[in-house]
């Protein structure tokens, strides 16, 4: 293990990837006008003069945008992966140099590192956790409850952090707000469904190099994630099946066109998979089994456990990397599988995730979720918090214009009648 010195304020690649990384920062800012408009109020007002902030995201040019927004607000934040393989090492390397942030991250970290530099985001003695997946949360609820005094609050950014304080709470252990950007409408509406539905199908194209059309793909789980990418696929000319658990879901599936099948039989049919559940071992060891010499298998949906590899693992003869980040299993069995980005999210592994215009309303959520549990400090009990209506309102009506797209308004007469029982028909 290499011990890092406490003093050490930064963990990354190389520092001189800093001007290729500003670039690319400035590059995605263009598309984030909502949180330029926060960040250009945050300078002025200051709402995190003396507030400690961890937070642990995935490094990219959209983070990089966050993170400025929440200096500018005079935050003493520190930036640490919320994914071994999510890293833009030339981004860590300009919030260093060109920002004076912390970052502790470096593009294919062992979990090792990665569980390490979780408990820097610790040391940092946070006021604020900026989470994605909860691991930071669970970490100082599990072994440092002597930092509970600190804490105001935490943000979460995704459907399985949300899955695992909900949890927490049942168990009695949060002990402290957390703020639901995930349930947020302008978060998983739009980041979800159509950053996934882009991203992972970008990961998967810049991967392999394949053509989706005439292709069978199956997406595993038909969830907000899910329906972004079966939507995309099929854009792409890609036959869609749909695997669900849950009645409602397949029927939304099914009625949008979908085949729908358990993994079992869809196993057999697929060329390329993606899974999206937040479950774990979606496809596992009984699948690998039945499926096409050849066939394509990847994750967006959580860390690297809905894809059983250990099992896949277990049945090869041989792994060989055949391109950037994807790994080709040959099994006993002579029949080959190809695995993308380790199993780990595709679009974050083999292409750069989001893309920023989507990002700028989940990090809008992000930055005013935190702003929020700072203004109430104290006077919030434990639990978790929606974020509120007029704040998703006012986020989606700075993008609006920033689209340059009008709304229509209610008439007094439309006012009174919505309003009203009496009014009849
Ligand atoms: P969701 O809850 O809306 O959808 C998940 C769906 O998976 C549900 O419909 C559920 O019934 C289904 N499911 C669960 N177990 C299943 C199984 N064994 N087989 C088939 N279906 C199953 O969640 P979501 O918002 O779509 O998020 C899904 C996952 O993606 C979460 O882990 C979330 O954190 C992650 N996520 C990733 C990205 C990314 O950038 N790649 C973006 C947002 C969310
Ligand atoms: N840390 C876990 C949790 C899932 S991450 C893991 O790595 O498996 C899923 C989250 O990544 C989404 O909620 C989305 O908001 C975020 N994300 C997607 N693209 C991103 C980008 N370009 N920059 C920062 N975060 C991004």
């Amino acid at each position: 293990m290499v011990a890092t010195p406490i003093q050490q304020k930064y963990e990354i690649k190389d520092i001189g990837l800093a001007p290729i990384g500003k670039q690319r920062i400035e590059w995605a800012g263009r598309e984030m006008p909502v949180l330029r408009q926060i960040k250009e109020r945050y300078s002025i007002e200051k709402p995190f003069a003396g507030i400690r902030i961890s937070a642990c995201c995935h490094v990219t040019t959209e983070t990089a945008n966050l993170a400025i927004a929440l200096k500018a607000g005079g935050a003493d934040a520190v930036l640490i992966a919320s994914n071994p393989l999510s890293t833009q090492d030339d981004v860590a390397a300009c919030l260093v140099a060109d920002y004076g942030i912390p970052v502790y991250a470096i593009k294919g970290e062992d979990n090792e590192t990665y569980h390490r530099h979780v408990q820097i985001a610790l040391d940092h003695k946070p006021n604020i956790i900026i989470d994605d997946g909860c691991d930071v949360v669970a970490t100082l609820v599990k072994e440092r409850q002597y930092q509970l005094s600190d804490i105001i609050g935490t943000t979460e950014e995704t459907t399985t952090g949300i899955v695992r304080l909900q949890a927490m709470l049942r168990d009695g252990v949060l002990t402290f707000p957390a703020m639901n950007v995930n349930d947020a409408e302008t978060k998983h509406f739009f980041d979800n469904r159509y950053g996934t539905g882009q991203s992972t199908l970008d990961g998967v194209i810049r991967a392999t190099n394949i053509l989706l059309a005439g292709k069978t793909l199956v997406v595993a789980g038909y969830g907000w994630c899910g329906k972004g990418v079966a939507m995309r696929a099929r854009g792409l000319g890609a036959n869609v099946i749909v695997t669900e658990i849950n009645a409602v879901r397949a029927i939304e599936a099914a009625m949008d066109g979908f085949r729908v099948m358990p993994m079992g039989e869809a196993a057999k049919e697929g060329d390329i998979f993606v899974t999206v559940t937040g479950n774990k071992h979606v496809i596992r060891g009984e699948h690998f089994d039945v499926m096409k010499d050849g066939a394509i298998v990847c994750n967006s949906g959580h860390f690297d456990i809905e894809i059983d590899l250990e099992a896949l693992r277990a049945k090869a003869s041989e792994v060989k990397t055949v391109r950037n980040f994807t790994e080709q299993y040959n099994l006993s069995t002579g029949k080959a599988i190809v695995v993308i980005g380790e199993g780990r999210l595709v679009n974050l592994a083999a292409a750069e995730g989001h893309p920023s215009a989507v990002m700028d309303m989940s990090f809008a959520n992000q930055a005013l979720g935190a702003e929020y549990l700072v203004k109430n400090k104290g006077q919030l009990a434990p639990g978790i918090y929606s974020i509120p209506y007029e704040v998703d309102q006012e986020i989606a009506r700075i993008k609006l214009k920033a689209m340059g797209i009008s709304l229509d308004s209610l008439t007094e007469d439309q006012l009174t009648y919505i309003n009203s029982w009496t009014s009849g028909t």
